[in-house]
Formats: C-alpha cells, structure tokens, sequence
C-alpha cells in the first residue's frame, strides 16, 4: 500500500477481509488528517459498514476451524516473523506514527518498539503450557485442564496507543488460538494498517486476521451485536465501555474493557523534589498528556507544596509544543481540534469558576502552529479535591496540584475518584511507600516514577471505573483469551 510519513504523499488504504486487501463493499473512503496540520492529508481508508463486518466475520469464522485448532508452535513462528518485519520497518512507522497521532517522533519510534517487543513476547507464551494436572480422588483417573481459545474476537481500540494497543490484544488473541476482526480508532487507520500489514507478510493464512476500518456507529456496533463475535476487547473511554457492557452482556459476549484514569502522583515533604518533578511533568505531558495512565492530579504535601508547584510551572512553560516530527518539539499537538478546543474549553471553565491557573490551557498559534490542534500544557494550583478539574479525566495536558497535610489525607485524596488505574508516590521512605502500595486502590502502582510507565510482560489494567477487573499483557492476557476445560480420563473396566 503506498503512503509514507514525509508530510506530502498521500495514499489509499483498504481493508483486509480473507487474506485479501479490499476497499469497502460501499466503495467509500474516508480521510484522515495530520493533527499538526489540518490541511495535510494523510490518506484516504475504507468507510465500511455492516457489509464489510459481517464479510469480515464470516472470514474469521471460517479461519478458526484450522487456526484454532493448529499448532501452537507454527502460531508462535508467524508471531516471532511479524515481530522481525515490524522491527525492520521501526523507523518509517514511528515517524508514521508521530505524523498521524501527534506524539512526539521519539515517542513514535518507542511505540512502535513496543508493538514488536509485544508480538515477540506472545510468540514465546504460545508456547507456554496450556493447562496443569491434578491429582484425582480415583488415583487411575488422568486429570487435567487445557485452556482453548474462545472463536472469533472483536478488537475495538482508541487512537493513543494505535499500535501498541492493537498489538496487545491482537497478540494474545492469535498465539492463543483465536481468530480476529480489528476495528481501530478513526483517528489512527495508518496506524493499524501498518500493524496488520506487518502480520500478513509474516505469513498468517487468510481469514485470521482481518482489519475493518470505519466509524464506531458503521463498524463498531455491528461487530460488538454480531452474535459470532464471542469476545470483546475495548479500550476506550468509560462512555463507551458503558454501553458495551449493557450490549455485550445481554448476548452473552465475554467482554474486556481498559477504560479512563484519573491518575495522582503523591509527593511527600521528603522526595528528591527534582526527581519527583521530572517524572510528574513526564507523566502529564508526554503525548500531550493524552495517556489512560497519564498524572493529572499532582497531590503535595503542604510543607513543599508552593515550592513544587513554582518549579512545576516553571518547567510547564518551557515546554516547546510544536510539530512532533521536529526534533526540537517536547509536546505535540492534540488528536484534533475538537480534543483541543475541549481541553482549552476545559482549563477557561475551571480558570474561570476559581481555580489558580499558574499557566498554559490556550490554543496555540504562530511558529507554524495556526493549522493543528496545538494547546500549551497547563498547570493548577491549589485545586479542590472534589471539583471536575480534580475528579474527571480531561485527556490532555493538564495538571492540578492539590496540597494535602500528609500521607494519610494523601491517599484518600488519591482514592476518592471513581477511576483506579495507576498512582505514584515520591518518597524515600520504604514504610511509606509500602503502605501507599497497600492502600492504594488502582491496578499499577509506581514508587519514585511516573504513573504512565508500564513494561509489557506484567499484567496492565485498573481498579474501579478503569476497567473490568480483567487485564492486560503478560500472562494475564491468557485468562481473557482462553478457556478452561478440565478432562477426567478414567480407563475402561478391564
Ligand atoms: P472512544 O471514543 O471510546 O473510542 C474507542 C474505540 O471505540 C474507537 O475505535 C471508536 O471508534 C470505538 N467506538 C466508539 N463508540 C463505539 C460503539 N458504540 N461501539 C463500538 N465501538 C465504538 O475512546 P478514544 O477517544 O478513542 O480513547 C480515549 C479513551 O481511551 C480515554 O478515556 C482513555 O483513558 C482510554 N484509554 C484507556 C486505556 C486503558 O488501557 N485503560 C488505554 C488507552 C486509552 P471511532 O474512533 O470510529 O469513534
């Protein structure tokens, strides 16, 4: 397929149903536009429907008969090649990545690393045991369990990650036997595209992995209510992951769901202040702070409170938000004018009803900026704990600090939102933070780093309003997509 992330070429990319690219049944096309750049079009993709899902469905389907009941080991081969091609391809695709995202290129370039560390670490768990044997009441009975895979799953992922996320279900789904139909973000086809395209040049027969690109009312719905689909694995946000749950539970779907995060780093009167504000800066405002896991409530201890909060300005506002393919910019724009005006609308609301804006929140033009979604990263101080600035997630690079008296007031600061996906803590005390990890009600916990650092071999996923209590990555993503059958083999009477 062509298209290349030098700003200018513009490609036209299909789906890919049954081993084959193709456009949508419709004919239809969408664009996709560079979020730094509303006039530079990236490409043009399949605008499917309906048609195109159940074709897509139908494929998968027929594609489980053998791949589900392959060989582990010949999975595991397609997998380690994919992961082969897609390092070859790091370069191009990060810079893809940066150009159709927006994070910056070093980002880009870091995700797709991650994609390919992913796919390499699944193709070793195909090769996992599968299931355990038990000792039975009746010594002469063999038991045992096996885990198999579910049948045909649906992906539905969100643009921020747009190959890492894919990666991380896409993965599992296949080494463990499952076949696939992908509906990635709007936002991030070129993404998806590359991902899916690296996979098929591995090798993967035709029907196992299939790519429908489209809107979430054209693709999304029917590919949740198609009662072939028996799995669902959403990441998204908690609107969304609202509604699948009422859908996929009334036909009995198994249904997965990485949904928001309000996430608080706690730094006590005892961090390394320099330490604690590199990583709290790092985990708001890389990707321009548009991280599930990314902090947006800084909670400081009162003693270095006005302290940290003059450096943290400071620092906010030499950052240079600019074209994320220059070298030079720190931050990127937001996925789109609709994210940016939001954000913005977001920081003049709070701004506006009280809260002490220290700096940033605005749309940002001049140094070629007027044409993309740009918006200076914002820092509050002293925020309520229970406004919205301090209560839902904004998505973008906004960060409130909320003063507390201690570590007691700070953990149930930290505990009191209705998300539970990833804390941090800055202390240097072992106690302390011994009793944060204990007390702290999210899924990934930090001491002395940033809430959005997640390494791909250990479970990932949150507490509360942050997901569904499965996870992510590492062994776990085997509980999701598998089952179990336990086998009692007893011998005839002689
Ligand atoms: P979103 O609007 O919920 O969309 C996510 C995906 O779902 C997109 O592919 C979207 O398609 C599709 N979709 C939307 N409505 C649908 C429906 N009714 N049926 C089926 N599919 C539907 O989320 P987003 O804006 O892309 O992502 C941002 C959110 O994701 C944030 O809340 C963030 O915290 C969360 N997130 C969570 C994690 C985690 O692991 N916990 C990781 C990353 C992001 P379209 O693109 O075509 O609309």
């Amino acid at each position: 397929m062509s298209g290349t992330a030098n700003g200018r070429e513009i490609g036209t990319f299909k789906n890919f149903i049954a081993g084959a690219w193709v456009p949508a049944a419709s004919g239809r096309t969408f664009e996709n536009r560079n979020p730094s750049n509303r006039d530079e079009v990236i490409g043009h993709f399949a605008s499917s429907d309906s048609v195109d899902v159940a074709a897509a469905v139908g494929a998968a389907a027929e594609a489980y008969e053998t791949w589900g009941k392959g060989s582990a080991i010949a999975r595991a081969n397609i997998l380690h090649k994919a992961a082969n091609i897609l390092e070859g391809r790091i370069p191009e695709i990060g810079r893809e990545l940066a150009w159709e995202e927006g994070k910056t290129l070093k980002e880009g370039i870091g995700e797709t690393t991650r994609a390919v560390q992913i796919l390499r670490y699944y193709a070793g768990e195909a090769q996992q045991p599968t299931g355990e044997h038990y000792p039975s009441m009746n010594p002469a009975t063999l038991l045992y369990t096996v885990r198999e895979p579910l049948g045909v799953c649906g992906i539905v992922t969100p643009w921020n990650f747009p190959i890492a996320i894919p990666a991380w279900k896409i993965a599992p789904a296949l080494a463990f036997g499952n076949t696939v139909v992908f509906k990635p973000a709007s936002a991030t086809p070129l993404c998806a595209v590359r991902l899916v395209e690296a996979l098929a040049d591995a090798g993967l027969p035709a029907g196992v992995l299939n790519l429908v690109t489209g809107s979430a009312g054209a693709v999304g719905d029917p590919l949740v209510q198609d009662s072939r689909v028996v799995a669902i694995s959403f990441t998204g946000s908690n609107e969304v992951g609202g509604e699948l749950r009422k859908s996929a539970a009334a036909r009995g779907a198994k249904l997965q769901l990485e949904l928001g995060g309000k996430n608080p780093a706690i730094v006590l009167a005892d961090a390394d202040m320099n330490h604690a504000l590199m990583h709290v800066i790092n985990g708001a405002m890389m990707s321009t702070g548009q991280k599930c896991t990314a902090t947006s409530r800084a909670i400081v201890d009162r003693h270095v409170a006005d302290e940290f909060t003059e450096k943290l300005a400071a620092r906010v506002s030499a950052i240079r938000v600019g074209d994320p393919l220059d070298p030079d910019s720190m931050m990127g724009p937001l996925i789109d004018d609709r994210a940016a005006d939001r954000v913005a609308g977001e920081v003049e609301a709070a701004r506006k009803s009280g809260v002490q804006l220290l700096f940033g929140g605005e749309r940002l033009s001049g140094e070629d900026r007027e044409r993309g979604a740009f918006v200076s990263p914002a820092v509050f101080a002293n925020v309520d704990r229970n406004s919205r600035l301090a209560q839902e997630e904004l998505f973008g690079p906004v960060l409130g600090v909320i003063p507390v008296d201690g570590l007691d007031e700070a953990i149930d600061v930290a505990n009191k939102v209705r998300f539970g996906l990833s804390a941090s803590i800055f202390t240097r005390d072992l106690a302390t933070a011994l009793t944060f990890a204990q007390r702290i009600e999210t899924g990934i916990v930090h001491v002395n780093s940033e809430t959005a650092g997640a390494e791909p071999h250990v479970p990932f996923g949150g507490y509360k309003g942050s997901s569904s209590y499965s996870r992510e990555q590492g062994k776990a993503a085997r509980e999701f997509f598998t089952q179990t059958k336990t086998v009692y083999i007893d011998l005839p009477p002689a």
